[in-house]
């Protein structure tokens, strides 16, 4: 659709001149998302300063049947931000205030464009602490983090998002602005729409505020790396840690590709002949550290490692971390197309499952990296292929299809942090009854009636 000039000076009436872009270049700047995969133009992309502004944009685009398409950092590797039905992309990154830290009840209310790390930077001042850690921190914002659910490598201990958020003030598609939620740890006070808009992707309403929960900083922890000659064997170490008492801060498994990205890297060495190594985090009291630190040792070794490693100070620690992070970014440019999957299993089920990524590596002849947040059972299996080849990409996609079917038959999910975005749309007929999907789409028209609020994802 094309906005027309009526629509277009009344969008900067709203938010200002310099809140709206149209240059192509602009336009095509957010078209994308992070992984790439997929391009959509929209006609116009706005930058909303308050829940005001977000309100004048969306009575807007209601009354004129505009699809508003909700963006933070853009980060998101699901298709969540792309505007497929063109329209209005609508940024929240200029809502970057963190409004309040109550350091008495331990809360924060922050704008829905704050960017993860500023926040955990001003939290760190005040020895407070915000443990979801998607990857992504240094430029995922607030909102999009709720908006996807999104968690990291601290969810085995501490979990996600959706456990920290106490209440949100957001915006409907006609423009209503609503105050959900509350400021307290407890609260039944009918049904829970700030959960139900966590995960949301973007297609119920804007999020132009969140009140989430606080904790103190751990005051100490230790980094361990463990190596191991068979991945599986990894695989069996993360569930006897967790099964044998210790909850261990983070868990997060590399496998031999990306030990020789992250070796190549310069910060750490890791063994270059392991077929997987394991980090761990362990956080507390220095006395309980200790001694976890020897149990999860002790099983490393029962499970078959061959080589440990604590992490020798902060510095040596930070750089495990730094290389881990960076590692996963590698993948990006190792091919043409890369389809980083996101897919969960129960722990006890790790094993099997990383042994049956590598049937289907063989069944298809690909490369298959694998990465991911082990400790909660959240693996980002990726397949290393280019969409311009089409017998390649046919492969790569018969790949990805079994991965999410093996998920399922293993009793876990299609997604435990990306979304369904416009990657999984169409296998969510695998993964949900259908009276599930018919109920959320009317959940959907209950908060949405024109479906104006980002159109073409999760189950269209
Ligand atoms: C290198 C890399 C590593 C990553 N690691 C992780 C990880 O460890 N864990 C994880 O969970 N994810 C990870 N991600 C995915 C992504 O970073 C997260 O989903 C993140 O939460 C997205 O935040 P964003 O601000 O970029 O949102 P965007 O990408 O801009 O948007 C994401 C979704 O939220 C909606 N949205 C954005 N802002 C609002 C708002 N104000 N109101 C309503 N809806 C909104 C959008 O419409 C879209 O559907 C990673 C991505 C990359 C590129």
């Amino acid at each position: 659709m094309k906005l027309s000039a009526n629509v277009l000076s009344e969008l900067k009436r709203i938010v200002g001149a310099e809140g709206v872009l149209t240059s192509q270049t602009d336009l095509a700047s957010y078209s994308y998302d992070g992984s790439c995969r997929w391009q959509s133009i929209p006609e116009a992309v706005v930058f909303a300063r308050s829940a005001d502004q977000i309100s004048g944009v969306m009575k807007l685009a209601h009354d004129n049947y505009v699809p508003v398409t909700m963006r933070g950092a853009g980060t998101c590797i699901s298709g969540g931000p792309i505007p497929v039905h063109g329209g209005i992309v609508l940024c929240t990154t200029r809502m970057d205030k963190i409004l309040e830290i109550d350091k008495e009840n331990l809360t924060v209310h922050v704008e829905a464009g704050v960017v993860l790390h500023d926040l955990n930077m001003e939290l760190a001042k005040h020895r407070l602490f915000f443990p979801p850690d998607p990857q992504s921190f240094l430029a995922a914002t607030i909102g999009g983090c709720v908006s996807e659910g999104a968690g990291g490598p601290y969810a085995v201990k501490y979990g996600v998002f959706k456990h920290y958020i106490l209440g949100m003030r957001v915006v409907l598609a006609d423009g209503t602005v609503l105050d959900l939620g509350g400021n307290t740890m407890k609260n039944v006070t009918g049904y829970d729409l700030p959960q139900l808009i966590c995960g949301s992707e973007g297609t119920l309403c804007a999020i132009a505020s969140v009140k989430l929960r606080l904790l103190p900083k751990p005051r100490a922890s230790q980094t361990i790396m463990a190596a191991f000659k068979d991945i599986t064997d990894a695989g069996r170490a993360v569930h006897s840690i967790g099964s044998g008492g210790v909850i261990p801060a983070k868990i997060e498994l590399v496998d031999n590709w990306l030990i020789q990205r992250i070796n190549d890297l310069g910060l750490v060495e890791l063994p270059s002949d392991a077929e997987a190594v394991l980090i761990f985090e362990l956080d507390g009291a220095e006395e309980t550290i200790a001694k976890e630190a020897e149990m999860v040792i002790h099983l490393c070794k029962q499970a078959g490692s061959e080589f440990i490693r604590p992490a020798k100070d902060a510095k040596d620690a930070a750089n495990l971390w730094m290389a881990r992070r960076a590692a996963f970014s590698t993948i990006y440019g190792a091919a043409p197309t890369a389809l980083a999957e996101d897919v969960v299993v129960p722990t006890s089920q790790i094993p099997t499952f990383i042994e049956k990524i590598k049937e289907i590596r063989s069944r298809y002849d690909l490369t298959i990296v694998i990465i991911g947040h082990a400790g909660d059972g959240n693996l980002h299996p990726t397949v290393l292929t280019d969409k311009n080849n089409a017998e390649h990409y046919s492969r790569a996609q018969k790949a990805v299809q079994d991965i999410f079917q093996t998920a399922i038959d293993l009793g876990g999910a299609i997604s435990g942090e990306h979304g369904i975005g416009l990657e999984k749309r169409l296998f969510l007929r695998r993964a949900m009854q259908p009276e599930v999907i018919l109920l959320l789409k009317q959940i959907k028209q209950a908060f949405d009636p024109r479906g104006i609020l980002n159109p073409g994802k999760i189950w269209e």
